[in-house]
């Protein structure tokens, strides 16, 4: 079966092939959530999409190893940690306090029936002692020094000199016109502004007591880049992984600095196929935290729904463009995923007492599932989907067995 990804890297449509070769393991590495509060059905977008990455895999035949890390440091992180434990808090109360919204994260991804217990994921906590090692690597090696400030950084110029390609994410003409500027100790920063970015942060005074000490790095803890590197060399060792997703919005700094750590770490290819699903959007603009648009999705239970529908019009989007969510268009799914549901139920009472025990598996319709899924193109497999549903052709039996086999990756409870 053939894959066909859009690889942000290449900015071209590429054929998948894994990178330990034919029929062998894939790696599959996704951004997982910042847990200082809820995850708004925006982020819950970008894992449903990498769940139909994961699932598409295993149907195509591969053993799949998915990671995913679980930011449980950072600025957010630690100033809820104070609001909750107070001017005190340390690290075992910034575990407690992140622990609940990581917990409730795992409730949201089994809500969309995203296959989590097959995932792996890796708190940035238990990893600490990697970082700290990481980034004196890259001292070493003369990617990262330690400023004035106390806090250590990764040197872009060192990483140009070498490599050439720094940005190579963004796009071919990133560096053109702009000049390195300072250093930036914050995460989030924009193109305009390339700084040399912290790998590890000096401890300060709006951190309480959360921090480590490392007798060269000094107290602090690690920036938020650095994790994914290291968790990526944890997981899978020095070794090119094969996947790796995230929204769009982390493509720079985030990816870019990723790659520009690890390559300069282990001196080879990062990642060989990056996947950036778009946003989900509200009223014209992003949903987000910080604009306060956002839902969750207790607020779509609240309403009735089941929450199921709302993996089903995701799926009947592109996940290469952005998507409104508005109410009026979840009822139009809940109508749309009843009647598919109620059709299922129709097939299940035709086929009767043995069901799909004896039925054929239908290559044609397979085969052309396979090809709309395995570009990624959900919505044109749902049409798949519909084609089988409404199709003379098939007894109601071979109907449910396509069914089953297609809901391997579309993942919507069918039936
Ligand atoms: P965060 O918890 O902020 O680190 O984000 C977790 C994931 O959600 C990342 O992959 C982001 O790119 C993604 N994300 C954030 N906002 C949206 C949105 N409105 N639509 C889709 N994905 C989003
Ligand atoms: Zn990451």
């Amino acid at each position: 079966m053939d894959l066909i990804f859009y690889n942000t890297l290449t900015r071209t449509k590429e054929e998948f092939s894994p990178v330990a070769g034919e029929g062998k393991e894939v790696n599959l590495y996704t951004c997982g959530p910042t847990v200082y509060n809820y995850a708004h059905i925006g982020n819950l977008r970008s894992y449903v999409f990498a769940d139909i990455v994961y699932r598409l895999l295993k149907f195509a035949g591969y053993k799949v190893n998915w990671v995913m890390n679980i930011t449980n440091v950072d600025d957010k992180t630690i100033r809820g940690t104070i609001g909750k434990y107070g001017e005190t808090a340390g690290v075992e109360e910034l575990k407690k306090y992140t622990e609940e919204y990581y917990q409730a994260f795992l409730a949201d991804l089994d809500e969309l029936n995203v296959q989590r217990k097959e995932a792996k994921f890796i708190k940035v906590t238990e990893v600490i002692p990697q970082i700290q090692n990481f980034i004196l690597e890259l001292i070493k090696k003369g990617y990262a020094y330690k400023a004035d400030d106390g806090s250590t950084y990764f040197s872009i110029n060192k990483y140009q000199e070498v490599f050439e390609d720094y940005g190579e994410l963004v796009g071919e003409k990133f560096l053109e016109g702009k000049k390195i500027g300072a250093r930036v100790k914050v995460d989030e920063y924009e193109k305009d502004n390339l700084s040399d970015f912290a790998l590890w942060k000096a401890r300060s005074s709006e951190d309480a007591s959360i921090y480590w000490e490392q007798p060269e790095l000094g107290a602090g803890r690690p920036g938020w880049h650095i994790e994914c590197s290291v968790i990526n060399n944890v997981a899978f060792g020095n070794k090119t992984i094969d996947i790796h997703t995230g929204g769009v919005d982390l493509i720079f700094p985030h990816h870019t600095n990723e790659i520009a750590q690890s390559e300069a770490f282990n001196d080879k290819t990062f990642v060989k196929y990056w996947l950036h699903p778009e946003h989900l959007f509200v009223d014209g603009k992003k949903m987000a935290k910080s604009l306060n648009n956002f839902y969750t999705l207790t607020n779509i239970e609240e309403k009735k729904f089941d929450l199921i529908v709302y993996r089903y019009i995701l799926l009947q989007s592109s996940y290469k463009q952005t998507m409104n969510f508005t109410w009026e268009s979840l009822e139009a799914g809940a109508r749309g995923y009843q009647n598919i549901k109620n059709k299922i139920s129709q097939l299940k009472k035709s086929a009767g007492f043995f069901g799909t025990m004896f039925a054929k598996l239908d290559e044609t319709y397979l085969k052309d599932f396979a090809v709309k899924v395995g570009a990624l193109n959900t919505a044109a497999a749902l049409a798949s989907l519909q084609g089988v549903l409404s199709t003379k052709d098939l007894a109601p039996a071979e109907k449910l067995k396509l069914i089953k086999k297609f809901d391997e990756v579309l993942g919507l409870k069918l039936v």
